[in-house]
């Protein structure tokens, strides 16, 4: 088990760094990173342009090298972050993930990494030993209401394959399986829940975190189809909390998103989010000191939050035993 259990989580300094906005979905809710353009074009950009648009286009500047990555993961570590969590985009069709995460972790980083799945199982070998959590998105009990929600038909059946996988070989990390609520797939929650941890032949996940949907990005035009209203929603965690005989079920409704996270990226940028994601420094040119000022003192909200959003993890929430 990679998870340090001896610093507890809510203490931890977590940043959600994006290594990619490359994704082989296209879910229609998504607000993840942006597809970053081809390295080799000439960028003009002006460092305090929160957009980062390289002048006279609509593109943003590239996903940063392996090297300008190392540095930043140092730089947020100096900085006193230490827990990454990966994902993008999809951060495993990045080629470099796997070793940007062994290089988080060899600097004694904790690394959560969040992924669709779709290539998890073919390069699972290579991060196993890295990560402390693996975070995976289900949002139906069958492939229809997956589909229905906007993940790609293979989705469903890439799950079902990691969760009899995980059946097979137990994880020495936490799993947590996501699910999106929204008014497309509000009266499956309790099937997906079966789903989870009644099926005999899966691996029941440690963590199950429901999301409220989140109107934000691409989301935005998506709204009226997808969001449920508060009611609608703690009430289904409700009836779901009560139903399985798991003690870590958790929910992160729209109203405590605001504010309660910093992103990384694929350009270097840091950024929060309220109604929309806002930069705040741009990692490849901002020193230490400039940063560490920047995130405690006027950002202290937010490490807070950050930190509190990962309660889940407490030792006492998850059923793993800790060598
Ligand atoms: S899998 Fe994640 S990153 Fe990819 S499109 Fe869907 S929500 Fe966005």
């Amino acid at each position: 088990m990679n998870l340090n259990l001896e610093q507890p989580q809510d203490k931890r300094f977590v940043v959600d760094f994006w290594v990619t906005g490359k994704c082989d979905m296209e879910c229609p809710f998504c607000y993840g990173a942006d597809v970053p353009i081809k390295e080799n074009q000439a960028l003009v950009y002006h460092p305090t342009d929160e957009t980062k648009m390289i002048a006279g286009s609509d593109k943003r500047r590239p996903e940063m090298s392996f090297e300008q990555t190392k540095d930043v993961i140092l730089k947020l570590k100096n900085v006193g972050v230490d827990t990454l969590t990966f994902s993008g985009g999809e951060p495993l069709l990045r080629n470099e993930t796997p070793s940007i995460i062994e290089f988080a972790h060899k600097h004694s980083m904790q690394i959560y990494l969040s992924t669709n799945g779709t290539y998890l199982l073919s390069k699972y070998s290579r991060i196993k030993n890295f990560i402390s959590v693996l975070g995976l998105p289900l949002d139906g009990s069958n492939p229809e209401i997956n589909i229905a929600m906007g993940r790609k038909a293979y989705h469903f059946k890439n799950i079902k394959n990691i969760l009899e996988f995980f059946y097979n070989h137990p994880p020495n990390h936490i799993l947590k399986v996501g699910t999106i609520v929204s008014k497309v797939n509000l009266d499956d929650i309790e099937a997906i829940g079966k789903f989870l941890f009644e099926t005999v032949s899966f691996y029941s996940p440690d963590v199950w975190r429901l999301y409220q949907f989140e109107s934000l990005k691409d989301g935005l035009a998506t709204s009226d189809k997808y969001a449920v209203t508060d009611d609608e929603f703690l009430s289904v965690c409700d009836i779901v909390k009560k139903k399985f005989p798991i003690n870590n079920i958790s929910e992160r409704s729209r109203s405590t998103h605001s504010n309660s996270y910093f992103f990384v990226t694929p350009d270097g940028m840091l950024q929060t989010v309220s109604d929309k994601h806002t930069s705040i420094a741009d990692l490849l040119l901002t020193d230490e000191n400039e940063l560490k000022n920047i995130v405690e003192q006027q950002h202290s909200t937010v490490i807070k939050r950050a930190s509190q959003n990962r309660n889940w993890l407490n030792s006492k929430n998850t059923n793993k035993t800790i060598p």
